[in-house]
């Protein structure tokens, strides 16, 4: 075991936990799992303050799987999460953690599949269940005891299902389970209703919330692009096109991602190393003095692996996994801007971590600009900037020293000057084709503005929201009307909230959500409406049917 590892042996944890954990690469336990796992693992309440990407799925995951006992065949531990993709989420994340627990199992309870299964994954002995809330309520309806084992119960983003309405299901969820339960709630912000819900169910709870001090960051130029997680590495590789560096260090979270991601770039020609904790110091020294004497331009590095680490050199550092916390980020970024020089740190940050994103600019008080993934063109202009860079300082004595050469050369072949230079080249660039359509053929673009993933942790603030001209009925949508309005004490929170719990869908499928005095309007995927709207047949809102048709304009 390395000595970072004893960071997550020394909280309390089961060892097979420990070992599951080490299994899965993580080094060190985030601010919140140092904080949270303890207090869960003593038994009592808890709230955390902390928003995705901190590590909080395994701030409770961790302590809730030491603390059950497999050999009991009955459901202990709830996780209630507002949509279906983040119940799926966790529940895989439990099941990573449990991989070394035999007998354990999870089931994932989420609208828009059959009930049937997940009962009967419960029934057969599931100890832990993780749930959306109104699928869950659907199954109490059915059977009232199916909670009545369940000693541990967790609110995942509780201020997002407060969002999507799902307070009355709560209230419904707390009643069927045992009062001498534990119940541990997350949330980003702690607004009235989620304190009041605390104040309700929760006893004596202790508080964690991860500190922030202002920092400040000078001599950096700072910016973020929004890519999708399975896009970074070839995020990473087009930005390394363009950025014109020295020596770059890449944070990311894991051991696996530092040797993936470092052999991807020496696969791509660059002089490239993963640093991490489970390499020898003596082998660790020797990468960080190649980075240092220019052996090595790029390391590859988790947060543990690159501490203290000191190289002038460094002018670039890519936050490829979003940090646990601004703190970390001002660490990280501070690898470059060294002895005083200029430095540039670049964040890539997925749709779910946007909040994280202004937790870091409120921390470090200073605005994280967007920028775009360069595009084909971007890239053609780089290539082309960096042959002529090679080329120039050559061309004032060449003449003196290869032209009677070329003379020869020309007349030996019996083609001309510029006919020869462009076999030169050629062979110069490897016979790569320096034109758009060659460079885009070659890297498959990633979409140059990533889709924003419509989720609930990551709507656009206001600001954004209005500069968004409103949308048009996109393409590949079709309209839905429901004969439910704002009369019916119906918000768009409230379609929003069951549309995604029944009907399976991803957050961003769904479009706009209109809702008029008497009636409502929903954009919803053309693809497949008529299966949606049967699985939507008896899906209530507020206490009455929805009874969602395709809305017809003309
Ligand atoms: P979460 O905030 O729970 O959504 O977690 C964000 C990401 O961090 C997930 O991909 C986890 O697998 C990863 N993660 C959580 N804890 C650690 C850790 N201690 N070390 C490395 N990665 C972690």
């Amino acid at each position: 075991m390395t000595q970072e590892t004893g960071g997550f042996a020394s909280l309390g944890l089961h060892p097979t936990i420990v070992a599951a954990v080490i299994a899965t690469g993580y080094e060190e336990p985030s601010a919140i799992q140092q904080q949270s796992i303890p207090i869960i693992l003593a038994g009592h309440d808890m709230i955390g303050q902390a928003q995705t990407g901190t590590g909080k799925t395994a701030a409770f995951a961790l302590p809730i799987l030491s603390r059950i006992d497999p050999s009991k065949r009955e459901p202990q531990a709830l996780i209630l999460a507002p949509t279906r993709e983040l119940a799926l989420q966790v529940a895989t994340a439990f099941e990573t953690y449990a991989k070394q627990m035999p007998g354990v199992t999870v089931v994932a309870v989420y609208g828009g599949a059959p009930m049937g299964p997940q009962l009967k994954a419960i029934r057969n002995g599931a100890q832990i269940v993780v749930a959306t809330p109104g699928r869950l309520c659907d199954h109490l309806r059915r059977d009232e005891k199916v909670l009545a084992t369940v000693n541990h119960l967790v609110l995942d983003e509780a201020d997002e299902m407060l969002k999507l309405g799902f307070m009355d299901d709560l209230e419904v969820i707390f009643k069927a389970m045992p009062e001498t339960r534990q119940t541990v709630l997350f949330s980003a912000t702690l607004p009235q209703s989620i304190r009041a819900i605390a104040e309700r169910h929760l006893k004596e709870p202790h508080h964690v919330k991860i500190q922030t001090k202002t920092q400040t960051v000078t001599a950096i130029e700072q910016a973020h692009l929004l890519v999708h997680a399975d896009q970074k590495t070839s995020a990473v590789l087009r930005l390394l096109e363009v950025e014109e560096f020295d020596a770059l260090i890449a944070f990311v979270r894991t051991k696996q991602a530092t040797l993936d991601l470092a052999s991807a770039l020496e696969a791509k020609g660059y002089k490239a190393a993963a640093l991490n904790g489970d390499i020898a110091q003596n082998q660790r020294e020797r990468v960080i003095e190649s980075l240092k004497d220019g052996r090595l331009d790029i390391v590859v590095a988790t947060d543990v692996a690159a501490r203290g680490l000191d190289v002038p050199r460094i002018t670039h550092v890519f936050n490829v996994d979003m940090p646990y916390d601004p703190e970390s980020y001002v660490h990280r970024i501070g690898r470059t801007g060294r002895a005083g020089r200029e430095g540039r740190a670049l964040l890539l940050v997925t749709p779910r971590e946007r909040r994280m994103l202004q937790v870091i600019e409120r921390v470090t008080g200073q605005k994280v600009a967007e920028v775009r993934l360069p595009d084909g063109q971007a890239v053609l202009d780089a290539r082309i900037r960096k042959l002529t860079n090679s080329l120039a300082p050559l061309v004032g004595d060449a003449e003196s020293t290869h032209g009677d050469l070329l003379d020869r050369l020309t007349a030996d072949i019996g083609c001309s000057p510029r006919a020869l230079a462009a076999a030169l080249l050629r062979k110069a660039t490897n016979g790569q084709a320096l034109t758009l359509d060659a460079v885009q053929a070659e890297q498959p673009l990633v979409p140059n503005n990533a889709p924003r993933e419509r989720s609930t942790s990551d709507r656009p603030e206001r600001g954004d929201r209005e500069r968004r001209a409103p949308m048009p009925l996109g393409e590949g949508r079709a309209r839905c009307r429901t004969a439910l309005g704002a009369r019916d004490g119906i918000a768009a929170k409230n379609l929003l909230g069951a549309i995604l719990n029944e009907g399976g869908l991803a957050r961003e499928a769904i479009g706009r959500i209109q809702v008029r005095d008497s009636f409502s309007l929903v954009e919803l995927p053309e693809d497949g409406l008529e299966k949606l709207l049967t699985k939507l047949k008896d899906t209530r809102v507020a206490g009455k049917q929805l009874k969602l048709r395709r809305y017809r304009e003309d």
